[in-house]
């Protein structure tokens, strides 16, 4: 089924969006008044189509729920000067979600079939796509093992689904960290590169220590040493250390955050000097302990740029520079204008929706 074109759409009999703030909305809480689904089974993807928002119907015995394959994507869509929408570097996520469903055994979802059900949907729910600064629709792509059965297996029937929902920022200040040397996020030859799931589910327990510790998320470090510095949370970590962006090189524990990609085109495009290398917790410490000004943020889709003002390494706090001249700033600042239309979409990002 290759031919998704014309997915059938059954509209929603009245709106939920009257009388919602969608620019003041908690994160993450309202679905837009559509989902998108589709159904594998006997080898294809078959059945796509758009439907009201609505509750799914499973087997308790269905695999996903006790053997964790699911995959998901985080995206999003700006509202363009124009009055059109933009979809931020649909392609690159969907290559980052077939690699994730290839880890986990799971189906390809094919580019077509991605792209027309989110540009459709997207294009149906136009009016949640909020347009203050800091806002957009948050898109979740997700793809779930739906074949009914208690046994350790590669599920035969899978649900992929696309759901939307306007978000504002994401977090309201600077944020504070620390390297976590007990836990770990991912482990060499593991899942850490894909959005599955379990690398979630696994991470719980050491953040909520870390906020009861009087943090907002930690650092991780590596399986092997706890040396060396992986992620920020559940983002990418990049550093600015004597006018030099440093961020830890993708391996199989890292994963590739298209965030983090786009800030390090434009950081290159600027002229600054970029390294995608290990970063090991000495030598951040002896840079925190130095002179030199030191930016650390976090990169994803949700927060897009986090500033983090303060990292922890063992019982030692060290402050980072977030002064509003900060580059981190900057690329935030560049970013949001490409994306809005504000800016010349120089490398092709914007996945342009022309709504009515
Ligand atoms: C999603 C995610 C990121 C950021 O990726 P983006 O594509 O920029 O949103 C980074 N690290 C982890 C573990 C993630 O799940």
């Amino acid at each position: 089924m290759h031919r998704t074109t014309t997915i059938p759409v059954q509209r929603t009999k009245e709106s939920r969006l009257p009388g919602l703030d969608i620019n003041n909305l908690p994160f993450g809480t309202t679905p837009t008044d559509h989902l998108f689904i589709a159904r594998y089974a006997d080898g294809e993807w078959t059945e796509a189509r758009i439907e009201p928002f609505h509750q799914l119907t499973m087997s308790p015995f269905a695999l996903c729920f006790h053997y964790g394959q699911t995959v998901f994507e985080g995206m999003k869509a700006f509202r363009l000067e124009d009055g059109n929408v933009s979809i931020f570097r649909l392609q690159k996520h969907h290559e980052r979600f077939n690699r994730s469903l290839q880890r986990l055994n799971m189906p390809d979802v094919p580019y077509e079939l991605f792209r027309e059900g989110m540009r459709q949907l997207v294009a149906l729910d136009h009016r949640w796509v909020p347009s203050g600064k800091d806002s957009a629709l948050y898109i979740r792509p997700f793809v779930i093992a739906s074949e009914e059965r208690i046994k350790v297996k590669t599920s035969d029937e899978y649900l992929f689904l696309i759901v939307g929902t306007p978000v504002g920022h994401y977090y309201a200040r600077p944020l504070r960290v620390k390297v976590e040397t007990e836990f770990i996020r991912a482990a060499d030859g593991g899942t850490g590169y894909a959005k599955c799931g379990g690398n979630y589910g696994g991470a719980l327990l050491p953040t909520q220590r870390a906020v009861e510790a009087g943090y907002d998320q930690v650092l991780w470090t590596d399986a092997q040493t706890r040396e060396f510095i992986e992620e920020s949370g559940t983002m990418n970590v990049l550093f600015l250390i004597d006018g030099i962006l440093i961020t830890p090189a993708l391996s199989s524990t890292i994963l590739d955050g298209v965030t983090r990609d786009s800030i390090l085109q434009l950081a290159r495009a600027r002229g600054i000097k970029v390294q995608e290398r290990k970063i090991s917790i000495r030598e951040l410490e002896a840079a925190l302990q130095s002179d030199t000004r030191v930016e650390a943020f976090g990169a994803g889709t949700a927060a897009v740029v986090a500033p983090i003002e303060s990292i922890t390494i063992g019982d030692q706090a060290y402050d980072c520079y977030v002064g509003e001249d900060a580059a981190m700033f900057s690329f935030k600042t560049a970013l949001q204008a490409i994306r809005t239309g504000k800016a010349e979409d120089a490398w092709g990002w914007n996945e342009v929706v022309v709504v009515e």
